[in-house]
């Protein structure tokens, strides 16, 4: 087999990436596969930053005015080429981000999706006509486009979630320009590339539609800080909308955050236990447990607390861990070393205060010295402690016990973090109590299903300290544009509303 570096060249070489984009420059990339540098790139500096936000605030006064099914018409061909690559992207999201090939491929049909919801959606930005309390007057809201959209992302979706925002904001009328985790910048050129040859096949798309800087947290703060940019929509950890979410606010531009989750199912006592076991499974170990989504807490009803775990073990002994190339591997590897120490660190954490750790050891050590491959790790807590309670970006699940609906609700609900949760149960009052007001405070809720896999067409994101931002379906596109609320006086008096009176002779 080739190296990884090999390999990801040839498909960079495939993706129309040139070779000089991704070896020359300080920002190395390692493939968490082998833990080989597979890239490097030159980093963004403030003046290119800016020259690339100017370039990008040129286009979107052209941009917006093309009419919005036209430019669903350059997305719809975007979705077209990345049908076409969809197979080559998805393996360089595999070398670069370690996701098994599947779920590398389902990346990409997730940007198809969103492509074609967005392509959908350029014909149906709607507002409302409102009744007007006054006669012969009309009034109504429009929705306009907004600006620069700065699009900063994840290690662990490297070009999905930026699709999910770039496909809604060219529909809407804005420019993008985009931040990538420093971690996956191949993919970023790559999308980048497709992005272009879709511009080429439309025709008259103004230049810096789409612009990409490449770097770490600083090259983030050049649109974080810049005026120009009216909106940033940041991926990542609480700890980074912690420190980009008030200097947004301080001049005013829109914050669409997406960060850290928590997540929990609650598996009661009619659960249809064959359904739940899968469902954990996929939610915990896939993506090694590198999803916002993941599941990182169960709480078990004691009924069926001992025939559930040892089902889960006996699966989690069975999941095949290693190269996420192999078709039969289930758990590909921590992003790097820095996921590892963390995820060692919870494990003693956890042990220290009383858990019972199933798992968790590093494997291929000697194969692969800087790589990090571990055996996912159930944790069985006597308690929901402070640890539990902090978002561990590892595959390692905690697990609890319940004996009354109410504990389960209350242990669900207190973490700070607030983006997805599962009830697993036949009984429909429980379903129904977890789905109502007093029920799960997160922004995705699930019955019978794990906590992560979302689909497009629904708001995705989360409450508390995920956020609070919505991104892909439902009427998420309203964030990426600016409402103006018109009245129109058809009549030949001015009647004044609430019935003031101005009379002026
Ligand atoms: P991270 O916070 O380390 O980095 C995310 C991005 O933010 C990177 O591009 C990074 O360069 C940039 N960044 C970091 N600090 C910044 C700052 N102060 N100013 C501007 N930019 C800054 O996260 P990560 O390790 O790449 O990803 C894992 C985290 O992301 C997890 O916490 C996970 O839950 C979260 N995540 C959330 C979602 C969601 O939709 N809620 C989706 C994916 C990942």
């Amino acid at each position: 087999m080739d190296s990884v570096r090999q390999e990801a060249a040839g498909l960079l070489e495939r993706l129309g990436v040139p070779g000089e984009a991704f070896t020359k420059g300080d920002l190395e990339v390692r493939s968490p596969i082998t833990g080989e540098v597979i890239g490097c790139l030159p980093v963004t500096d403030a003046e290119a930053a800016s020259q690339q936000i100017e370039e990008s605030s040129r286009a979107f006064r052209s941009w917006r005015k093309v009419p919005p099914p036209r430019r669903g018409e350059l997305v719809r061909l975007f979705a077209d080429e990345l049908r076409a690559q969809k197979e080559t992207l998805g393996r360089l999201v595999t070398l670069e981000a370690g996701k098994i090939l599947s779920e590398g491929a389902g990346e990409v049909q997730e940007m198809i999706d969103i492509c074609t919801y967005a392509a959908g959606l350029s014909r149906q930005l709607y507002g409302l006509t409102i009744a007007s309390e006054r006669p012969d007057h009309r009034m109504m809201e429009t929705w306009h486009p907004l600006g620069v959209v700065g699009v900063i992302s994840a290690f662990n979706f490297p070009v999905a979630v930026w699709a999910w925002n770039a496909a809604l904001a060219l529909v809407c009328g804005d420019t993008v320009v985009w931040k990538p985790s420093e971690k996956t910048p191949l993919c970023a050129l790559a999308a980048r590339s497709i992005f272009e040859r879709a511009a080429a096949k439309f025709g008259d798309a103004p230049k810096g539609l789409l612009t990409l800087l490449i770097g770490g947290r600083q090259t983030g703060e050049f649109l974080v800080d810049d005026p120009r940019v009216a909106a940033v929509s940041a991926t990542g950890s609480t700890a980074m909308g912690r420190s980009v979410a008030p200097r947004l606010a301080a001049r005013f531009a829109r914050a669409i955050l997406e960060l850290g989750g928590n997540n929990a199912g609650i598996v009661c006592s009619t659960a249809d236990l064959d359904l739940a076991l899968r469902a954990i499974a996929f939610g915990a170990m896939g993506t090694a447990g590198q999803r916002c989504t993941s599941l990182r807490r169960l709480i078990v009803h004691e009924d069926v607390y001992d025939p559930l775990l040892t089902r889960l073990k006996a699966v989690y002994q069975s999941a095949r861990v290693g190269d996420p190339r192999h078709s039969e591997t289930l758990v590909g590897p921590l992003i790097g070393a820095a996921a590892f120490e963390n995820m060692k660190s919870a494990l003693a954490e956890a042990s220290a205060s009383g858990g019972l750790v199933t798992g968790g050891k590093r494997i291929d050590a000697d194969l692969h010295p800087e790589a990090y491959y571990v055996r996912p790790a159930i944790v069985e807590m006597p308690a929901q402690t402070d640890l539990v309670k902090r978002e561990t970006f590892a595959p390692l699940l905690y697990v609890m016990k319940y004996a009354h609906f109410e504990d389960a609700l209350r242990m669900h609900n207190s973490v700070p973090q607030g983006l997805s949760s599962s009830i697993f149960t036949l009984n429909v009052q429980e379903a129904e109590r977890f789905l109502s007001a007093e029920g799960s405070d997160c922004g995705i809720v699930n019955v019978n299903l794990g906590p992560s896999g979302a689909e497009i067409g629904g708001a995705f994101g989360g409450e508390k300290e995920t956020g609070g931002g919505r991104e892909a379906g439902s009427d998420s596109w309203k964030s990426y544009m600016r409402r103006a609320t018109s009245t129109v006086n058809y009549g030949t008096t001015l009647p004044l509303a609430q019935g003031v009176r101005f009379d002026v002779s």
